[in-house]
């Protein structure tokens, strides 16, 4: 897809501010740090509209953008941050359930892993919860420019064993510093979307 118009359409903490209306969404999660801004960004061919790295304490929101007037990313609030109080993560908790609970415009959901490490805990968890919400999941495996071609394979492998995969869900290898991996995750999401 090429993208002509990327806004933000609102920060929402509650499902009263999602946005109305019956356009198709795509969510994105992944551990704090891991290259969810980066992912998105390059998507998008915007330097900046998804701010990269939000640090813990700061207001926690499932932020919307709307792309080209004909569907929605939400990025959802990174995870895994040691020193997150346990009202932050229960606070965080409750908002992804009533998200991912209640929410019929959501088609499909991709999880940012880094491609270099064994997929963590959260990570497992993460792709645990997305399916029991019944989801197709597109894994992107990103850092890719990070190892030598000669590993991606096995790594490839490595985050689809220990994540458990479904054979349906997919592993999209891709970096935000060279864009490998931009057109195969453009047409897994517009598999999602028409
Ligand atoms: P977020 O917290 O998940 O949104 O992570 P960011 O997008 O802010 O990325 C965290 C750090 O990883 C930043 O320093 C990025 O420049 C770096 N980064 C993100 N994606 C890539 C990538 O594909 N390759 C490399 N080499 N660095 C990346």
């Amino acid at each position: 897809m090429k993208v002509t118009k990327a806004d933000i359409v609102i920060s929402a903490v509650s499902p009263k501010q999602y946005p109305t209306g019956i356009l198709p969404e795509i969510a994105l999660a992944g551990r704090s740090n891991v290259g969810k801004s980066s992912f998105i960004n390059k998507i998008i061919n915007r330097k900046n509209l998804a701010r990269t790295s939000s640090k813990p304490g700061k207001t926690q929101t499932l932020n919307f953008y709307i792309i080209n007037d004909f569907f929605h990313f939400v990025d959802v609030p990174g995870y895994g941050y040691a020193k997150v109080s346990k009202k932050e993560r229960e606070k965080w908790g409750s908002m992804m359930e009533e998200y991912f609970t209640e929410r019929a415009n959501l088609k499909m959901a991709a999880l940012i892993v880094d491609i270099r490490h064994e997929p963590t805990k959260d990570d497992i968890r993460m792709y645990d919860f997305l399916k029991f919400h019944d989801l197709p999941v597109m894994v992107v495996a990103t850092k890719l420019d990070k190892i030598p071609k000669s590993k991606r394979a096995k790594h490839i492998k490595r985050v689809r064993d220990t994540l458990n995969m479904d054979e349906t869900d997919k592993v999209i290898p891709f970096s935000a510093e060279t864009a490998e991996g931009k057109d195969d995750a453009w047409r897994l999401i517009e598999s999602f979307i028409r």
